[in-house]
C-alpha cells in the first residue's frame, strides 16, 4: 500500500503484522522538496528516530552527502558522509533505515535497492526501514510514499500498509 504526497500534518502510521512505523508530521514534506531539488534524477537519505514500545517513529530524514551519485535509474549513497552525521546525532537519534526516489519510476524497490536495503541487517539492527517515494520524473503532483521494513531472517522485504 502507498499514499499520495501531500498529506495532512498528522503522522502516518504503516503497519505490517507486529511492525509498526510512525512518520512524524513534516517527515515526508521533507523528503519531498528533497526529491524535487534532484529530480529527475535519484536521490536518498537516511530515516532518524526511536522506538519506542516496538513502534519504529521516523522523527527527521537528512538528505544526500556531496559524494552521493543521482542517477535517472540508481542512487549510491555517500556512506561516510552518513556514517559521520550518525556519529554526530547518537544517541539521540537512532538509524533506522534509508530513503531514496524513483521519478519517473514504479512504487516498488528494484532487485538492486532490496539488495542494498538487505546490507543494512546487522545482527544487533534485525530490522531496517526504506522509504520510496515514487511519482512523475519531475516529482511534482501524484508522488507515492511506500514504506517497507526488511527483517534478518524473512526471505521477503515486506511492503507495510497505510493505517492513516
Ligand atoms: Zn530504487
Amino acid at each position: 500500500m502507498a499514499c499520495p504526497l501531500p498529506t495532512a500534518s498528522a503522522p502516518d502510521l504503516y503497519v505490517s503484522d507486529g511492525y509498526r512505523v510512525r512518520l512524524a508530521p513534516g517527515v515526508l514534506a521533507k523528503a519531498l522538496r528533497l526529491a524535487r531539488v534532484r529530480a529527475p534524477l535519484e536521490t536518498g537519505g537516511l530515516l532518524l528516530g526511536d522506538v519506542v514500545d516496538g513502534e519504529a517513529h521516523v522523527l527527521t530524514i537528512t538528505g544526500p552527502g556531496r559524494r552521493a551519485v543521482h542517477g535517472r535509474v540508481g542512487y549510491d549513497a555517500d556512506r561516510a558522509h552518513d556514517n559521520r552525521l550518525l556519529a554526530r546525532v547518537y544517541p539521540r537519534l537512532r538509524y533506522l533505515g534509508d530513503w531514496h526516489t524513483h521519478p519517473g519510476g514504479p512504487a516498488r524497490l528494484s532487485r538492486t535497492d532490496e539488495a542494498s536495503v538487505r546490507e543494512s541487517l546487522r545482527a544487533n539492527r534485525p530490522e531496517v526501514l526504506h522509504l520510496l517515494l515514487s511519482g512523475p520524473s519531475a516529482m511534482q503532483g501524484h508522488v507515492v510514499a511506500s514504506v517497507f521494513a526488511a527483517v534478518l531472517g524473512e526471505p521477503a522485504i515486506r511492503r507495510m500498509e497505510v493505517v492513516s
